[in-house]
């Protein structure tokens, strides 16, 4: 059933700003298009479901990229535009826009492949992948394809001067009256609530931690319920720890299963982040560059409308002695459930 929830987060899609901002991501638009590209030869003349169409743009891709039929799927009002710039294009016989939640709608078809830009704010924040995992149980074929195929959220201890002066320093001279006496409140305040903003690779003291892999083709439900890890960092950096960022990237791969594929993905898997180096420039180096396309929200990679989230609770710079220690389960934790303005 359709929530209050679901109708305040369907609404939000109705507005043509926030899908402004998404197609002006170049990242992420550019990403998804090569994406598809790349995997013409899986997509031509193929049954494809676009989880989220939003204006349609992803389904429009795949049609250009040759699909047979794409059905094109969103519950916000979003859709009827959809509809409209699919017919000005002259795709109506191929692209199919159903208006509804992916978890109500009939598609009365074998699906090839789905497709689906369903990231949020540190990857799981209100993130749609829970409708990705139902698209993927009702429909898709054995051996589909889904784009993207997996994805990974990172965390990293950071430095953050700016922002720490900001919002604590700034209360030792206010309009001339010293109010440090606002200095333990201002400190126990200041970085209480997660944040999305971005920061630089000189932000970050040392190579990231991996929170959580996300297999597009096997994740359930359950496994996205909480997410927690235990964390060790050494800091390569001589700077103040102020908390902690998070970002994530996601990668558009074949399955190892497909003969065609030289296993990069399981590679990705395996291989630990330690390919990263700290001078703020290329840190994801791939052991094979050629395989698998990445769209990442890094902080040393060009920004993104995701930017990055750090969350510093100063409980933390406590309980983890100088950049070292065990995550409370909490900071880590979303809800599939969890929707609300952004
Ligand atoms: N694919 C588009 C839009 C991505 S935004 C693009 O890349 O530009 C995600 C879209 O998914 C929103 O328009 C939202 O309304 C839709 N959506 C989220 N959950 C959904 C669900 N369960 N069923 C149908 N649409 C959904």
């Amino acid at each position: 059933p359709c929530t209050d929830f679901d109708m305040a987060y369907f609404n939000s899609y109705a507005h043509l700003g926030i899908h402004e901002e998404m197609i002006k991501d170049r990242a992420r638009t550019e990403s998804y298009r090569n994406a598809i590209f790349q995997h013409q030869d899986r997509i031509a003349g193929k049954v494809v479901v676009d989880v989220g169409c939003g204006t349609g743009i992803l389904s429009i891709f795949c049609a250009q990229a040759g699909a047979k039929r794409v059905y094109a799927v969103d519950a916000s009002n979003i859709a009827v535009q959809a509809n409209e710039v699919v017919k000005a294009n002259n795709l109506s016989d191929r692209v199919i826009v159903l208006h509804g939640r992916v978890e109500d709608v009939e598609i009365d078809d074998e699906v090839d492949v789905i497709v689906s830009e369903w990231m949020g704010y540190m990857l799981l924040y209100e993130s749609m992948l829970g409708s990705v995992i139902t698209a993927r149980e009702r429909w898709l074929k054995p051996g589909g394809l889904i784009l993207p195929s997996t994805a990974t959220l990172y965390m990293a201890p950071v430095t953050h001067p700016d922002r720490y002066s900001e919002s604590v320093d700034f209360w030792r001279n206010v309009y001339g009256i010293d109010m440090s006496a606002m200095l333990p409140l201002a400190k126990q305040c200041a970085f209480e609530e997660p944040s999305v903003e971005t920061i630089s690779g000189e932000n970050v003291l040392t190579w990231p931690h991996v929170v959580k892999q996300v297999d597009c083709y096997t994740v359930t439900l359950h496994e996205l319920e909480s997410v927690s890890t235990r964390f060790k960092f050494k800091s390569m950096m001589r700077a103040p720890f102020h908390g902690f960022a998070f970002w994530f990237d996601v990668e558009f791969d074949i399955p190892a299963i497909f003969p065609s594929n030289n296993n990069t993905r399981t590679a990705a898997f395996i291989e630990p982040p330690n390919n990263h180096d700290i001078d703020g420039t290329q840190r994801k180096k791939r052991a094979n560059p050629n395989e698998a396309l990445v769209l990442s929200t890094a902080p040393e990679d060009p920004p993104t409308h995701w930017q990055q989230v750090s969350y510093v609770h100063l409980i933390y710079v406590f309980s983890c002695a100088w950049a070292r220690g065990v995550c409370a389960a909490h900071a880590l934790t979303c809800s599939l459930n969890n929707i609300g303005p952004v």
